[in-house]
């Protein structure tokens, strides 16, 4: 597997998760580009290998077991090419690191998701959002592989909802690329808008302990961290997995949680909203099971 990509052989993956939770994996592999990471599912398909596509982990719940399979972080594939007010990146690239091309071009339109810390692939699955803009506002097109296949799909087609897209939950979807159209903006008021934001994340979100943001959906007429605090909530916890105090929609991992820890506090909470409010919250985060 050499020639498709960086790797890492027995890779802690607590590592490559922003809970800091998860178990060895066999492989970690990074592609050198797209046409590697095609030869390497093929390879991967062929050799009846599982495998994982990891972001940043920044929205997952990674099992503590070992996984014997190949996780694969696009990191390398991170190009930017920008045409006017078109820009085409690669699913690899960090959000931030999009964002801070987009404002040295004078392009407006993604800086509110400023300080979301993923990948542009895991904003995509997830249609991240923040500050009343989600990654889908300015996206002409996504291209994704499947089946061997690259493939593009207009942004109509792709069912974008709240924290929701056709690419969740399909793991046969590998997304590779992006097309936006953005508007011109002047730089200097586009960096007030992140330095504000940037703040305000640091006065509400317990950004000093490993988390992966926040744990449920909000509902129409409430949000998740509103109901989990009115209940009293805040400060529970199960061994090292503490519900936030400056923000009870956050789990935190104050040292040693594992992931059972952390699923083990998402059920107890969901139990005691649903006893007390008849309310089912649904999970933002995702659960992975290789
Ligand atoms: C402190 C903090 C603040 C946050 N704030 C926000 C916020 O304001 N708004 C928000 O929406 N989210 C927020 N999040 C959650 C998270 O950062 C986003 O959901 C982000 O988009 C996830 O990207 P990722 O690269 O980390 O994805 P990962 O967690 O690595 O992966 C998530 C899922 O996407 C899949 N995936 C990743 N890349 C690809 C790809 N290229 N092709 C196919 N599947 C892929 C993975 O297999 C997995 O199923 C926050 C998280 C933290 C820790």
């Amino acid at each position: 597997m050499e020639e498709y990509g960086e790797i890492i052989k027995n890779a802690n993956l607590k590592d490559y998760n922003t809970y800091k939770i998860g178990g060895i994996c066999k492989y970690l592999i990074k592609p050198y580009n797209i046409e590697c990471l095609k030869k390497l599912i093929e390879y991967l398909k062929e050799n009846n290998l599982k495998y994982f596509i990891l972001g940043k982990g920044s929205n997952v719940i990674l099992p503590d077991s070992i996984f014997s399979g190949v996780v694969i972080l696009l990191s390398n594939i991170n190009k930017i090419e920008i045409n006017n007010d078109i820009v085409y990146a690669e699913a690899g690239i960090t959000l931030n690191n999009l964002i801070n091309t987009l404002i040295n071009n004078n392009l407006k339109g993604l800086e509110n998701l400023y300080g979301i810390p993923g990948t542009l692939g895991g904003a995509i699955v997830q249609n991240a959002g923040a500050n009343k803009v989600t990654i889908s506002d300015y996206l002409v097109d996504v291209t994704y592989l499947e089946d061997g296949i690259i493939k593009t799909l207009k942004k109509e087609d792709c069912n974008f909802k709240y924290r929701s897209s056709n690419f969740k939950n399909d793991k046969n979807k590998i997304i590779l690329s992006c097309t936006f159209k953005l508007d011109y903006a002047n730089k200097s008021d586009m960096e007030k808008t992140i330095k504000e934001n940037l703040l305000k994340r640091k006065n509400t979100q317990p950004l000093e302990y490993p988390n992966a943001g926040s744990v449920f959906k909000n509902l129409d007429t409430i949000s998740a961290g509103k109901l989990i605090e009115d209940n009293n909530l805040k400060g529970y916890h199960i061994n090292d997995a503490y519900i936030s105090e400056k923000h009870a929609n956050f789990i935190i991992n104050k040292g040693n949680a594992t992931s059972q820890d952390i699923k083990d506090l998402i059920n107890y909470i969901k139990k005691t909203i649903k006893e007390k409010e008849n309310i089912d919250l649904e999970l933002e985060q995702e659960i992975i099971n290789y």
